[in-house]
């Protein structure tokens, strides 16, 4: 039995613009631009602001003519970010497997977790706190065996709330939840559902499985029978992984002068080994861009058999790239590496290990001295010296 966690801020934005303004607490505000603004659309709104019938995706004229005394503002995504980014941080403090849904939500897989904790309530609680410290605002959380109902729980007693289905109370709770809830029921079908008088979770469950798939076609009906009787088996999948690694440069004035844009992709190429080795990854594909003065712009790659991470491996496969396109005036350069993986696969025929080696060293050197200090000769590209 899995321990799936789902946390979601309350009116998130409206929130942070409560917690930092004073002046907005307890007050009906509504983000999403000015009073007058023509076209927008509520994007969150306080509690205050509920009351009144106003919701996200409201035309905002809806919600000036609902609650015309309402605080109206635009909002300050930056901020939200950046909010956003301390609640996140303190969540790997909890569990491994953080996957985030949204700036303000995120599934945490607790299973194996749960012993460091008096009990599920206790788990919750101790989140809830540690983000209220954190950031002053309230976060809901709901605990269950899986994601459709831990979702669903953090969804049943908001603001701040805290909702546990343990799996001898799932059927009890799923029979009180309205059908639009269940993830991938909307307008369109409900009214099927309708149509076959099914209208509620408990008319749902009397559906053969044969039925449903007659009714909803292969995919949803499969899908449906499942939710409502509160299987799900989807995993908490942490955030995607790192999938390419590249650095560009824009000249100030075009180039066609060979030694100049080999150091300048030897620099890059440096910058880009330097993060696939502090993410302790293999790459087996170089690509480069070239972008011509008329914005003409070409990509190259090469794959390998086997993985590097070395900065001469990663610069000589771009620069060999690199000499097999034409020479004009160049405005943009760069280079990457893509299909990434954390294993290592050598090269039968070269010294990729030795080669590892010194960037190691190097790599360790330049963490040292946080920027780049210590690079090959040939990086070191001094006009003069022609
Ligand atoms: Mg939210």
């Amino acid at each position: 039995m899995r321990t799936i966690l789902h946390l979601d801020m309350d009116a998130f934005f409206a929130a942070v613009e409560q917690h930092d303004n004073p002046e907005y607490r307890n007050k009906p505000l509504i983000i999403g631009g000015r009073k007058d603004s023509p076209r927008g659309v509520v994007s969150t709104c306080s509690y205050e602001a509920r009351k009144y019938g106003i919701h996200s995706a409201m035309p905002l004229k809806r919600a000036v003519s609902l609650c015309p005394h309402g605080i109206f503002i635009p909002g300050r995504m930056t901020r939200y970010q950046e909010v956003s980014q301390q609640i996140f941080a303190i969540l790997p403090e909890f569990s491994p497997l953080v996957e985030p849904l949204s700036i303000d939500e995120a599934f945490l897989d607790m299973t194996g977790c749960e012993h460091f904790y008096k009990d599920l309530y206790d788990m919750g609680m101790t989140i809830k706190k540690a983000i209220k410290i954190k950031t002053g605002l309230t976060a809901s959380i709901g605990i269950a065996p899986n994601k459709f109902l831990a979702k669903l729980a953090s969804d049943w007693n908001k603001p701040d709330g805290l909702t546990i289905i343990r799996p001898e109370q799932i059927d009890e709770f799923l029979l009180q939840v309205p059908l639009g809830k269940l993830w991938g029921v909307g307008d369109k079908t409900k009214q099927i559902l309708r149509q076959n008088r099914i209208n509620s979770m408990q008319e749902l469950r009397q559906q053969s499985l044969d039925n449903l798939i007659k009714i909803l076609g292969n995919s949803l009906g499969n899908h449906l029978y499942q939710l409502c009787r509160g299987i799900d088996h989807r995993q908490v999948e942490p955030e995607a992984p790192v999938k390419s690694i590249s650095q560009e440069i824009t000249f100030e004035k075009d180039s066609k002068d060979l030694e100049f844009l080999k150091s300048q992709l030897a620099v890059m190429a440096e910058k880009v080994g330097f993060r696939l080795r502090q993410q302790k990854l293999y790459a087996r594909t170089v690509n480069i861009k070239v972008r011509f003065s008329d914005f003409k712009t070409i990509t190259r790659s090469h794959t390998l058999e086997y993985t590097i991470s070395d900065n001469d491996s990663i610069f000589n496969i771009g620069w060999n790239l690199f000499l097999q396109i034409p020479l004009a005036p160049i405005r943009l350069l760069g280079i990457g590496v893509s299909n990434l993986s954390v294993n290592q696969q050598l090269s039968l025929f070269d010294n990729t290990v030795e080669t590892n080696k010194l960037a190691e060293v190097l790599d360790k050197i330049n963490t040292r001295y946080q920027n780049i200090a210590i690079t090959k000769g040939r990086t070191l590209f001094n006009k003069d010296e022609q």
